[in-house]
């Protein structure tokens, strides 16, 4: 065991850090901004992954892979999106030891390459949909960096998809949205709102940018995963048309959506405790950890009984036998707390007499004594169980901490105490969304469909009549 985990009232920041390099999920890179992914934590993205990819298919998507370097033409084609990414963007100027005739771009997002193909691949509407994903690398030069949230580097999937018609992307635009947000709630036991982004906050090149937006236990916000309604943007950009039903040329329409290993940072962020990583049973590597509890004169008994159990329980879930004799149980019972398991199995002398085991669930840190041969099933629940508690009380938490504000005054005092969601009325103007900011660190996070009529109350900066009644918070 390394040293003890900063408590998250006196830091949360380091709490945080303190968690990612003691559970060794990832480590800071040579290069400044950059990101080693450890074992344990990419782990945890492969669940992630696996789950995503498999919900992409279903919805009738496949992968594919696109090349990292980007002719700079290509994004300076499009120029909301060239205007948005060229200070992010790190540009390959030199290689095989000669000046390029082109700089290369290292992709920040892959539209510009990937609509440059779509020219070639669509004729006619019997050309579309296209509905593809990635699964790549992408980079960033951001200046401030955090491990996992925001890293100058990082592996995500972008769907990219092209339609016939607008209804379509818009629809296919929603579906990702809502797939999103039933990945959140179902695997990362994260609720979440969503909806669309104000103009100010939307991906560059987009017509609409839809979002996930999720509270941590600081009450920031985590936009959690983007889907773009992109228009006829980057078709047009990339003289992209098609032959349609009547025989019209018309350019193709289009979305794009994508989510990162920002959601591993999500996961610490919002269950685990100042014992250190909590992970909701679903995505969790390991779901069950196997501890026999034994002195020398009992070792081989004990050995084999808990052996047995192991055994058992692995063809249903996935576990870890720690027989290692170099650390004592105690010692064992913190480090797999450190590492989020989420249940623990204690098996020593007494537990064997009797035939039992005593299952901890990590969540809550409760413990109960069940007949070993009850095991499989008390633990089936275990884990349905600490995942809904998980979601339950993040609700909670995001509840306990969402205002509803009227006043600029109440506003502000919001944002330098307690802070949290605020739910306030807007005009819609670029002008008081970017006051809020200025004063206060806070942005729009999501905008609620709302129907302008039904708010009484005016806009929260400057009173005149509302437009919609968004959701303001700080973010990472
Ligand atoms: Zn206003």
């Amino acid at each position: 065991m390394a040293e003890k985990i900063t408590s998250r009232s006196d830091n949360y920041s380091q709490w945080y850090i303190d968690i990612i390099l003691q559970a060794k999920l990832a480590d800071y890179s040579p290069v400044k901004g950059c990101m080693v992914i450890r074992p344990r934590g990419y782990a945890i993205w492969e669940k992630i992954q696996a789950v995503l990819d498999g919900m992409f298919k279903d919805t009738g998507h496949v992968n594919a892979y696109f090349p990292l370097l980007i002719p700079e033409s290509f994004l300076k084609k499009e120029a909301e999106h060239i205007e948005g990414f060229s200070p992010e963007l790190a540009v390959v100027t030199h290689a095989g030891g000669e000046l390029l005739e082109e700089p290369l771009i290292l992709r920040p997002t892959s539209e510009t390459i990937i609509w440059s193909m779509y020219k070639r691949w669509i004729q006619s509407y019997r050309d579309l949909p296209i509905l593809i994903n990635q699964w790549a690398n992408v980079l960033r030069w951001e200046k401030r960096t955090r491990l996992f949230l925001r890293t100058t580097e990082f592996l995500w999937q972008e769907g990219h998809t092209a339609h016939e018609t607008k209804e379509e992307a818009l629809a296919e635009t929603l579906k990702m949205l809502g797939v999103y947000k039933q990945f959140a709630e179902e695997y990362m036991a994260l609720p979440v709102l969503a909806g669309i982004k104000s103009e100010s906050e939307k991906f560059a090149g987009a017509v609409d940018t839809y979002a996930i937006e999720a509270m941590m236990q600081d009450k920031k916000a985590l936009q959690a995963g983007t889907s773009h309604f992109l228009g006829q943007n980057f078709a047009k950009a990339f003289d992209v048309t098609f032959q349609t039903r009547n025989g019209s040329l018309e350019p193709v329409w289009a979305s794009s959506w994508g989510v990162s290993t920002r959601l591993v940072g999500a996961l610490i962020m919002a269950h685990s405790d100042d014992n250190g990583l909590v992970l909701p049973p679903r995505l969790a590597p390991t779901e069950v950890v196997v501890i026999p509890i034994y002195k020398n004169e009992n070792k081989t008994d004990v050995l084999n009984y808990a052996g047995g159990i192991h055994e058992k329980l692995k063809a249903r879930f996935r576990t870890v036998f720690d027989d290692d004799d170099q650390n004592s149980p105690g010692w064992k019972f913190t480090e797999w707390e450190m590492l989020g398991v989420p249940v623990r199995v204690e098996i020593g002398p007494k537990d064997m007499a009797n035939g039992n085991v005593m299952l901890v669930r990590r969540d809550t840190r409760e413990k109960k004594s069940v007949k070993a041969e009850q095991a499989e099933a008390v633990i089936q629940d275990l884990l349905t169980d600490i995942h809904r508690n998980l979601y339950n009380k993040a609700l909670k938490f995001r509840n306990d901490n969402t205002s509803d504000i009227a006043s600029y005054k109440d506003f502000t005092d919001f944002f330098e105490k307690d802070s949290g969601f605020a739910v306030a009325a807007w005009c819609g103007s670029r002008e008081c969304e970017a006051k809020v900011k200025e004063e206060t660190k806070a942005t729009i996070r999501i905008v609620p469909e709302t129907d302008p009529s039904t708010l009484t109350k005016g806009c929260v900066v400057c009173g005149s009549k509302a437009q919609a009644l968004p959701v303001f918070a700080k973010s990472y």
